[in-house]
């Protein structure tokens, strides 16, 4: 099997039926460069930039950030890169960061870009030492735990002061500079269309959204498999949300833990995602996936189901459909 997956990196993502799949990785790490050339991937999906700030005992310096992306960019090449500003806060603690009170819900707490904009230096920062280590290049940027479009246009005031900064101090800009919001809060599910007016584009936190469109705690093993993120609820959530992104002419992508699970990654497929990024070791098995994929049969069969549904979960019915067209 390894073999196998290992012979299709070097092949294209392509359905049978002639529609081009985007898989891209998920990392955080130096470390985890020399997976884009091993897995073939299309290019890193989500850059976990918050992994250098919590091995470390202090705040990084700028330069110290500046680097680390300046390598990750570096080792992409001409591979696009999405950059997540940091996402700390929830489960991701960093002992050197104090805060005023003992949080009783941290993943719905101070966190990601609500930390960001109330502590913007840190935020600055960050952006400042994006901004140097892609001059001339290619950047894109997402914001983590957004709940409302205004969030956006905060950290996107960030962004356009320290480019004014930059350009003050005879610093080039990126090429090209993209930015972008996660969908990981149900609330900006219903903000989509101005969501969408504002972004270049937007990414699926899948782990999260699940946990609270299901108020289901990520972490919490008593209920890890008490509901199904092939629900209609979820599928649809998530359909309308690829399909709102298309007709704003919006590129969509999906990069949670479901996109590495090839039945998954067929119902995003399904309900209209084009890009999905991933753990490394996913995508051979998904690339598998796709490659024998009938995207048109795959949405006569899922659309019904969706019109209408009847069971709590359409895992069986994807697991019919895999089944007869393998
Ligand atoms: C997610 O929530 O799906 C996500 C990609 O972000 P993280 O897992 O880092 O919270
Ligand atoms: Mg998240």
């Amino acid at each position: 099997r390894q073999e196998r997956f290992r012979r299709l990196r070097n092949k294209p993502a392509v359905t049978r039926d002639g529609v081009e799949i985007s898989l891209n990785i998920n990392a955080g790490l130096v470390f985890d460069l020399p997976h884009l050339d091993e897995s073939g991937a299309d290019g890193i999906g989500l850059f976990r930039t918050e992994l250098q700030f919590m091995i470390a005992s202090a705040f990084p310096r700028m330069s110290e950030q500046q680097q680390l992306y300046g390598k990750v960019l570096d080792g992409a090449g001409a591979r696009p890169v999405t950059f997540r500003s940091l996402d700390i806060g929830g489960d991701k603690v960093l002992p050197y960061l104090t805060r005023a009170v003992a949080e009783e819900n941290p993943a719905m707490g101070w966190r990601a870009i609500r930390l960001g904009l109330d502590r913007p230096a840190l935020l600055r920062t960050q952006v400042r030492a994006l901004l140097k280590a892609a001059a001339g290049r290619h950047l894109r940027l997402m914001f983590p735990m957004v709940s409302e479009v205004d969030e956006f246009r905060r950290g996107r005031e960030i962004v356009e002061r320290e480019l004014r900064f930059l350009a003050g101090h005879g610093y080039e800009p990126p090429k090209k500079l993209q930015l972008g919001a996660m969908i990981e809060v149900p609330a900006l599910l219903f903000e989509l269309d101005e969501l969408l007016e504002e972004v270049d584009f937007v990414s699926v936190g899948s782990n999260d959204l699940f946990q609270f469109m299901f108020a289901a705690d990520r972490g919490n093993a008593m209920i890890t498999d008490r509901f199904d993120p092939l629900a209609p609820s979820f599928l649809r959530a998530l359909g309308t949300i690829a399909e709102k992104a298309r007709h704003a002419g919006k590129g969509a992508t999906l990069c949670g833990e479901l996109a590495g699970r090839p039945l998954a990654a067929m119902a995003l497929i399904g309900i209209g995602f084009r890009s999905i990024s991933m753990t490394p070791a996913s995508v051979g098995p998904v690339k598998a996936m796709v490659r024998a994929l009938d995207v048109a049969a795959l949405e006569a069969a899922m659309t019904p189901a969706l019109a209408r549904a009847t069971d709590r979960s359409l895992r069986g019915l994807l697991e019919g459909f895999a089944h007869e067209h393998d």
